[in-house]
Formats: C-alpha cells, structure tokens, sequence
C-alpha cells in the first residue's frame, strides 16, 4: 500500500514509523531483524530502508603511494526492503538517490522494486561523497531530487527513457521526498530550499518527511511557511533521540542544524552516555507527544541502527 492511503486510512490518527541502516558489508540480515522485531507490535504501516553509495578509501602502499578504492560499506536496501515486506506484511520504502546513479541505472533500479512489490520511494539526491566538498552528479545521472522524481512520475506514466520500448508498461510509485525546517545545508535561505521543495512536489512527489529537529518550532514554523508557499501534501516529522554526548557537535556539523539550549544544558550535565540515552529518550518523548497534539499523520524516527530507545518512545506513546 502507499504511504498516502496508510495516512489516509488513519483518519487523522498519528501512526509510528521508522527508518533503518543496512547493515554493513559482511553482516547477516538477521541483524535487521533483530533490530526491527521488538518495533513490529507497535504496527508501523511503513518502514524506511536508506541508501548508501560508494565511497572512496585511500590505501597506503608500500611504496608510499596511495591507491584509490571504491567501496561500498552499506549495500543490500532492495533486498532488505524484499526481506521486511516478506516477513513482517508491512511496507518497505527504499531511498533512491541521484548520486552514483545514471538515468539509466535509475530506470532499472525502478524496474527491479516494480516485480518486487514495492510501492513506494523516497527520491533523494544524496550527499556529496566523503573526499569531496560539493555533489556530483554521475555522468548521465540527476543533479537534483526534483529531476529523479520528475523521472519516477514519467515512469508512473510508461514512459521509458527509450521511448521506442515495446509495451511500455507503468509503474505505481509514491514518491516521498525530503524537507529541512533547519534549512538544507547548501541552501542560501530556507525560502529558496522552500521554493525547491514546492518543485519536487509540482513534480509528482506526494509527501515529505524532516530532516531531524529537536525543537518543535522550528517544525511548525517550517509546515506553516511550507504551506504558505503552496504546499499542502502530508509533512512526516522525523525525530531522533540523542545517545551520546559526542552528537552535541557531530549531528549539527553533519546536519547543519540547531539543537535548543536547554537540551545541550542538559546533556552537559550527564555523568555518562547512559544519561545521555535516557535523557534523549524523555526529550524526544516530549517532542512527540506535542506533535500528536498538533495531528501530525506520523512520527518517523531515525533508528540509526539501534532499536532500544525507539521501543522505549514507542511504548509511552503508541
Ligand atoms: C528523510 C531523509 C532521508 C534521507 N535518506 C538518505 C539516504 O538514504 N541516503 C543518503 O545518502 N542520504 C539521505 N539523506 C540525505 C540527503 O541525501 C542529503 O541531505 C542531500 O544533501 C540532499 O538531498 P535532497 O534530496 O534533499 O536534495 P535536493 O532536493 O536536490 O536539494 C539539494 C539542495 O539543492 C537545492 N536545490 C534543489 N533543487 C534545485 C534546483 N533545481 N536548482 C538549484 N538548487 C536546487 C536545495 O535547496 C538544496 O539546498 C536523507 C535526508 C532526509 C531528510
């Protein structure tokens, strides 16, 4: 089923979700079930499989020269998305990013989740890769989220990238795509990120989930402002509870964002990452009941490969 008719089929009740790391290369996926089973009782009607592409390691020979590789730590999110569907009858949305991705190997990968059953995507654009400062796109590739989802919405429509394909049948997706109430990183103010959000949606997607916040104004302000500028599609907040006290400096860094001063007091005062979890658990409680409040159609959390203190939220609120 599509993320759309779940929120639908809610009538207005706020549902629980989440999203998941593959695993790293050389692991089972039964670290994914393991992960995932104490969450199923809480009934999620999706769940998020994110993608990673290829990063480049530099080796040190022992001639002193470096030799370039490219690996890939995190792969497996189709067949991890066909493993949940199989086994939990719940829905599995992979991410489809532009980076490291040609139009073609684009079309294929749709085609591939097609036969699988599955009925939705999360379109990204994807990071720049690690060694470099901005984004590339792969030669033939998108530059941009809107130019994949425009792509997934012409597929949605038969219409292949050889337009001479015999048959020509449609795929089905429901595009999801992201938004940043901090502003995406790159963006030179949060209208024009706005502005480019409104064009991912002209372009067919049918919902939104957030980048992390940790304060819920910056949620409201950004829905209201999404809404002023046309915008009137489902927003899915995603939260994330903080674990440690190291992510005080690693998650604004790596997510150009905020966190309120009386959440950083409070870590600081932590004797230890325990308290740090704990605490991350209670604010992140907080956080989500006043978005139950306000109606939002679903809390998505970021798990990030842990499903301790995700269960603990859950289990005060649904
Ligand atoms: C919910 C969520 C899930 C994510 N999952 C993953 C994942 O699985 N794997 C992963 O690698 N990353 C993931 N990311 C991170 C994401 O790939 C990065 O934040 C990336 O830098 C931007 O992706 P985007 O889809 O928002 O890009 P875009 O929507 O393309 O926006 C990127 C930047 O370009 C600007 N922009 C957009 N269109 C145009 C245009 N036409 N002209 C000029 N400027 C434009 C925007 O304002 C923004 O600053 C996720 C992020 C979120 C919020």
């Amino acid at each position: 089923m599509k993320v759309i008719e779940h929120i639908n089929n809610a009538n207005g009740k706020t549902q629980f979700s989440f999203e998941i790391l593959p695993p790293l290369k050389g692991q089972n996926i039964t670290q994914i079930f393991d992960q995932m089973d104490p969450l199923m009782e809480f009934k999620p009607p999706f769940v998020d499989v994110t993608y990673h592409r290829e990063e480049y390691v530099y080796k040190e020979l022992e001639n002193g020269l470096l030799q370039k590789k490219i690996v890939r730590k995190r792969p497996g999110t189709v067949g991890i998305c066909a493993a949940i569907q199989n086994k939990y009858q719940v829905d599995a949305i992979p991410h489809i990013l532009c980076g490291g991705f040609s139009k073609e190997d684009t079309e294929n990968f749709l085609i591939d989740l097609g036969f699988l059953g599955i009925d939705n995507v999360m379109a990204l654009r994807g990071d720049a890769v690690k060694s470099e400062t901005y984004f590339t796109p792969e030669r033939d590739g998108h530059s941009y989220a809107g130019d994949l989802v425009q792509q997934i919405s012409e597929l949605n429509m038969g219409k292949y990238l050889d337009a001479e394909i015999e048959n020509q049948a449609q795929t089905d997706f429901c595009i999801g795509v992201a938004g940043y109430p901090d502003k995406h990183m790159e963006a030179p103010s949060l209208d024009s990120d706005i502005h480019f959000l409104k064009k991912k949606i002209d372009k067919g997607a049918t919902y939104i989930v957030t980048q992390m916040f940790f304060n819920n104004a910056k949620y409201f302000s950004f829905v209201d402002k999404c809404r002023a500028a046309g915008i009137t599609v489902p927003i899915i907040p995603g939260l994330k509870p903080l674990a440690t006290k190291k992510q005080l400096n690693l998650i604004p860094h790596r997510f150009s964002l905020e966190l309120p001063d009386e959440l950083i007091a409070d870590v600081v005062k932590c004797k230890d990452n325990k308290a740090v979890r704990e605490l991350g658990v209670a604010w992140c409680i907080q956080q989500s009941k006043e978005l139950i409040a306000a109606g939002v159609p679903v809390l998505h959390y970021y798990s990030m490969g842990k499903s301790d203190n995700i269960r603990a939220i859950a289990s005060s609120l649904f």
